[in-house]
């Protein structure tokens, strides 16, 4: 890839001064953004889909691993800087012009790309949900790695037991393994937020035999719905679903954060 002068420098001549409305915070370390490029595994020839490039740093990451990048960003204020990138990268950046929730990224992007953002919460937790709720599964993208304010991320890796364990754990772990790959402290972001963040690494597994995936989200829908209720309570308006627990052996007095994944998924089954 052709020299490229310093992030700061090109924020600076296409005065792009963080969007607050946007939801603006950008990396500028090249070693983090390194890092988090690396959290998606060897990139070397292979395709990534970013969302929300911004100013560049972590699509200069993903280049300087051997990617090759497709990225929509909706700030047009971005787009001379990104074209410059593109010039650059020697035909391995893509750049489309658009919001994120508008675009058929599978079209975009291709069958196996590795899906990598820095996204506002809001819209990355929509976009989440829309990429792990797919039909087809093994779904079309090789793995999410997904930057979120911290407290988004512990809920999406949350165990049975914890607070933060519910709906977003259960989509985010039935037919696919999740880690936390890496925090990042909220000073590395310019400016930084309130609160720290953290890299999300999900990659898909098998997808258990014989469950209707509509019948789980209406299911934890029903039961995290009434998160302090017992599931006597909660489930009472679901067919079916307290002879399944009787015949899964599940006490129907047990609090729906108490049910790990897999019982989740084997009272789907039951019902489905
Ligand atoms: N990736 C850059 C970085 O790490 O420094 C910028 C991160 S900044 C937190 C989020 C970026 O997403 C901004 O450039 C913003 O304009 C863009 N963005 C926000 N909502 C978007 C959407 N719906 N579609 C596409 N881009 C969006």
């Amino acid at each position: 890839m052709a020299a490229l002068p310093p992030l700061r420098e090109v924020i600076a001549r296409h005065g792009l001064s963080a969007s607050k409305a946007l939801g603006q915070n950008f990396l500028l370390d090249p070693q983090l953004l390194d890092r988090i490029a690396r959290v998606a595994g060897n990139l070397d020839g292979r395709r990534v889909y970013e969302v929300g490039p911004g100013p560049g740093g972590l699509t200069r990451a993903l280049l300087r691993a051997g990617a090759e990048v497709t990225a929509v960003e909706r700030d047009r204020r971005c787009l001379p800087a990104l074209a410059e990138l593109t010039e650059a990268s020697g035909g391995r950046l893509r750049v489309i012009e658009g919001d994120a929730l508008d675009v058929d990224e599978r079209a975009e992007a291709g069958d196996g790309a590795h899906i990598v953002a820095n996204l506002p919460y809001n819209v990355g937790t929509v976009l989440l949900v829309r990429w792990l709720e797919s039909q087809d599964w093994a779904p079309w993208w090789a793995s999410l790695n997904l930057m979120f304010q911290k407290e988004v991320a512990e809920r999406i890796v949350a165990r049975e037991g914890s607070d933060a364990y519910g709906r977003l754990s259960i989509l985010a772990q039935w037919r696919s393994t999740a880690t936390i790959a890496l925090n990042v402290h909220r000073s590395a972001f310019v400016p930084p937020p309130k609160v720290m963040s953290a890299v999300v690494h999900i990659v898909p597994k098998a997808m258990p035999e014989g469950v209707d995936p509509a019948r789980l989200s209406a299911l934890t829908a029903a039961a995290f719905g009434q998160r302090r209720k017992m599931l006597r309570q909660s489930l009472k308006g679901v067919a079916n679903a307290l002879d399944a627990l009787a015949t899964l052996g599940i006490s129907t007095e047990r609090r729906p954060e108490t049910l790990s994944v897999d019982e989740f998924v084997a009272l789907a089954r039951a019902l489905s």
